[in-house]
């Protein structure tokens, strides 16, 4: 099997037009979604609507949550509150329904998927030690996360010391040892912050045991229109143009 796994999307639809096109031409049986599909950017209802044709393996990101239960917000910075707010009233009813069904985690064999944390989905892990977090609780070889819209992972050793850390803020691609766990962010789709403004996702190949990290250029300009034609906050549109 090969997944495709995609965190972070964030209402940007150029990006992950640009994504899917690409994963289209790589053979791709099944996708994973570490959450945020909404949030920030100027088109959730399309990027919904493309995620749930997938049929993908999804679970419910802090942007989604806030998006269907309000108060969530509160712990927001102001501009991710003015977001939140006007992508609650935009969202058809049948795509708030579908983000209050979503799961802060999911199983599937050889991964576990979540959005910040295994133990806790709005936990940051941005280091080994968060990283731990989830490996002292994991059942499967892999966790996905995403959250903080870093491309990167995490090798533990089976030796109770903090794995180690490798940011791959341009792409890479790994091999999955049998005898090692890891935790894996596929990176920001549509809004990377790691200095990288490229679309980001991984492909999971189960039989080759391998993990591949992929940048991709799309139309920022596009999706940077589209925030400011909605009347979103400026900074969401520059943003994107420095992958911060
Ligand atoms: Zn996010």
């Amino acid at each position: 099997m090969r997944y495709a796994v995609l965190s972070d999307i964030h209402a940007n639809l150029p990006a992950l037009q640009r994504v899917l096109e690409d994963a289209g031409e790589r053979d791709i049986q099944r996708t994973i979604v570490c959450g945020d599909i909404v949030g920030y950017g100027a088109e959730p209802n399309e990027c919904c609507d493309l995620i749930r044709e997938l049929d993908a393996v999804v679970v419910r990101g802090n942007h989604d949550e806030a998006a269907v239960r309000p108060g969530k917000e509160q712990w927001f910075t102001a501009a991710a509150k003015a977001c939140i707010l006007w992508t609650r009233e935009v969202l058809r009813e049948e795509h708030l329904d579908f983000l209050r069904e979503l799961q802060p985690a999911r199983q599937i064999p050889g991964a576990h998927v979540c959005h910040g944390s295994l133990p806790d989905p709005d936990l940051y892990t941005t280091t080994p030690a968060e990283a731990m977090r989830s490996l002292a609780v994991m059942e499967e070889q892999l966790c996905f996360v995403g959250h903080t819209h870093c491309a990167e992972w995490y090798i533990y050793r089976n030796d109770n010391r903090p794995p180690s850390q490798h940011p791959r803020p341009e792409g890479g691609v790994f091999e999955l040892a049998d005898n090692r766990m890891y935790v894996i962010n596929p990176g920001g789709l549509g809004q990377p912050r790691d200095g990288n403004s490229q679309a980001s996702y991984a492909i999971w190949d189960q039989e080759a045991k391998t993990v591949e990290i992929r940048r991709l250029s799309y139309d920022i300009l596009a999706a940077q229109n589209k925030i400011l034609d909605a009347g979103l906050p400026v900074n969401m549109a520059e943003r994107l143009r420095y992958g911060i």
